[in-house]
């Protein structure tokens, strides 16, 4: 039997059909799987078996997504042998268009009642699913593996998700969950909120947030990565915090009209001794120092914030260009999950 949800009121909102919450301790849903992968020939012929096999055992009809985000090893290679037999299907990027991109590729294609995101590199223990699944049985629509720990990682990047979250803590109206990864079960409707968001510079433990719905959260520890580097460093992880903070936070812009308020305010107090000086206490001319010191000091300030505009605007360019998040070069495999209805039928 189908169902469908309660009006999703996005023009753009994909087709939905999904399980009330009431009806799920019984239900069978169809299950989908997506994975990001760059570069990860070595591991996905580890997680794939163990996954599949998972699946087999969980759902009647279950797809696993593979986005491969213009990989430059064997990563196609080594998917290749699952392609043959309906479950697995591989959309192939154009080229590498990043995380958050690849996770949208594989949401906009996914098809199944439910909807697992995971990495492809075995720190998501695949045994969390049934869990998962559980925790959706009962009622949840969403549910979202938060580490325990992040011991395995190196110090600054502790120190940075630390420093992030607690930014985002106090900048953002939404509640984002710190430490929470992209590892999560959702239910059709939290995809479909998700993928009708037009936006193009995604930042996706925001979106996560943003749209809502019963969400829960469930601990566990990450393995180390089985085979490989990490592909998030200083640089990478710098660029997604910006991105997380703009997308999310208008508080480096209060910040600084706040702070050139301040200044403003300081430098009319000073302008006004200055000119009380002159008049009372004789022509006194030092001071040059004050005025070197006091230049520096409010250029570096008015770059800085002029640099936060920029970020800000930045964004504002990515969008409207309107470009596409990604493209797919090549869609291989297919899948035995059916067609959803289109709402309108
Ligand atoms: N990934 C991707 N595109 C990228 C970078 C990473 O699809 O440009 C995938 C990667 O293959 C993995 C997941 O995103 O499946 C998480 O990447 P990684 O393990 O490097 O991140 P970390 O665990 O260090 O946060
Ligand atoms: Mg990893």
């Amino acid at each position: 039997m189908k169902y469908s949800t309660a009006d999703m009121n996005a023009p753009t909102s994909p087709s939905v059909i999904a399980v009330p919450a009431s009806d799920r301790g019984a239900a069978n849903p169809s299950v989908s799987c997506v994975i990001p992968a760059h570069n990860e020939a070595q591991n996905l012929p580890r997680l794939l078996p163990a996954l599949v096999d998972l699946l087999k055992s969980l759902a009647e009809r279950w797809e696993i997504v593979i986005v491969d985000d213009g990989s430059r090893d064997r990563t196609l290679a080594a998917i290749e042998p699952w392609l043959g037999a309906p479950g697995v299907i591989c959309l192939a990027l154009s080229r590498n268009f990043g995380k958050e991109a690849a996770l949208g590729a594989g949401l906009d294609h996914a098809r199944g009642d439910v909807v697992v995101t995971m990495d492809a590199d075995l720190q998501h223990p695949v045994e969390m699913i049934p869990q998962m699944l559980a925790r959706w049985r009962a009622g949840m629509d969403m549910v979202y593996a938060v580490r325990a720990d992040r011991k395995d990682e190196p110090p600054f990047k502790r120190v940075g998700a630390r420093l992030f979250y607690s930014l985002l803590r106090v900048g953002s109206a939404i509640d984002i969950p710190p430490h929470a990864g992209d590892f999560r079960l959702m239910d059709r409707c939290v995809v479909d909120a998700i993928c009708s968001l037009p936006e193009r510079t995604r930042f996706m433990k925001g979106l996560y947030a943003w749209v809502g719905y019963r969400s829960e959260a469930i601990e566990f520890s990450a393995p180390p990565r089985t085979a490989g580097r990490s592909h998030f460093g200083a640089k990478t992880l710098f660029s997604l915090a910006a991105s997380g903070i703009t997308a999310f936070s208008n508080l480096p812009l209060r910040v600084a009209s706040g702070v050139g308020s301040v200044l403003a305010l300081l430098a009319f107090a000073y302008g006004v001794w200055v000119v009380v000086e002159h008049f009372f206490g004789g022509h006194n001319v030092a001071g040059w120092a004050t005025i070197v010191a006091g230049m520096m000091f409010f250029s570096g300030v008015q770059l800085l914030f002029i640099g936060i505009l920029g970020e800000y605007l930045g964004r504002v360019y990515e969008e409207v260009k309107q470009r596409p998040r990604y493209i797919v070069a090549r869609a291989l495999g297919h899948s035995p999950i059916d067609m959803r209805v289109p709402k309108s039928l």
